[in-house]
């Protein structure tokens, strides 16, 4: 069957990472790297990313391995964008060590045609600013599923209520949508996030799941139990990449939101992508399964 396209738009990065499982430096990594990989299996993966003249071999080849379209790819002049992040022993919080924009700081996509008509838009999280400029460029009214950090809450908001305005799908993290709304109750967090726009809200709560608000139900995931955690960076974008990916295949809600949990189960057990890239059908299906049975 012809997979459906997907336009994912995010960042590619160099990360430095130290976890109280050990430090990498310059992990291939980014919000558009853990989605491409976590949507490959079920959806046609259009990119629309910038990286440096030094972004390495073997990154390029990841992106040529897992996605369907390059076109929107920029190779700029400059330094790719790096992060780097210090985890806490209980890994759930980080401190950012530093983030340095590199080509980042000029980039202003421009879609291709095709692109532009492609059915499903996953804007992962990157600046509200570039967000909003795909959006704009969107014909033939896409779905269009955000995700964004609490950055852009505490330093664009507005730009963020913007891309707000024309969101289907929010991903947020339970801190974020408490930071974005003054409202530490889910349910009423996401009442007044839908007056914003986004007609269904996803709440993610770390080891807790995720809270599904769609407008008329609410109902949640649990988590599949991951023996050792060893590294949390890219779970949300991964998590994003699988659900959208789903959605496109044309599965429920529910569903989508099952594959993009046992796809960040899968991630944390790794540092960067090492795991997911290694990630077989199998692991996905018992994880999968899992999840169906606890609800
Ligand atoms: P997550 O752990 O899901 O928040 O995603 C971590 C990834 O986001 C890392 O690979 C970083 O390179 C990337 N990242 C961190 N800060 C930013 C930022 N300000 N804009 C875009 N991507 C970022």
């Amino acid at each position: 069957m012809k997979k459906t396209p997907i336009l994912i738009i995010g960042s590619i990065a160099l990360d430095t990472i130290e976890t109280p499982k050990g430090n990498r430096s310059n992990l291939l990594g980014g919000s558009a790297t853990y989605a491409m990989i976590a949507a490959k299996n079920k959806a046609s993966v259009h990119i629309s990313a910038v990286v440096g003249k030094d972004f390495p071999k073997q990154g390029h080849s990841v992106y040529e391995q897992y996605s369907d379209d390059l076109t929107d790819f920029i190779t700029e002049d400059g330094p790719t964008f790096r992060w780097g992040g210090r985890y806490h022993e209980n890994m759930d919080q980080r401190d950012t060590l530093f983030t340095e924009l590199g080509v980042f700081q000029n980039f202003n996509p421009r879609l291709s045609e095709l692109n532009r008509r492609v059915p499903y838009v996953f804007l992962a999280n990157i600046h509200p600013q570039l967000q909003l400029s795909v959006i704009q460029q969107m014909e033939n009214n896409p779905t269009v599923i955000v995700d964004t950090m609490n950055l852009w809450i505490e330093t664009t908001k507005n730009d963020l209520l913007q891309v707000l305005k024309r969101t289907d799908i929010l991903l947020i993290n339970d801190s974020e949508s408490e930071l974005l709304t003054g409202d530490t109750d889910l349910q009423s967090s996401a009442e007044k996030i839908q007056a914003i726009g986004p007609k269904i809200v996803i709440i993610k709560r770390g080891s807790k799941g995720a809270a599904i608000f769609d407008g008329k139900d609410t109902f949640s995931v649990g988590v599949y139990p991951v023996s050792e955690i060893v590294d949390t960076t890219g779970a949300g974008d991964t998590f994003g990449g699988g659900f959208v990916a789903s959605l496109a295949k044309g599965e429920s809600l529910s569903d989508a939101v099952i594959y993009g949990s046992a796809l960040a189960s899968i991630c944390v057990e790794g540092f960067g992508v090492e795991r997911i890239l290694k990630a077989c059908d199998k692991d996905v299906e018992i994880r999968t399964e899992y999840l169906h049975q606890t609800g």
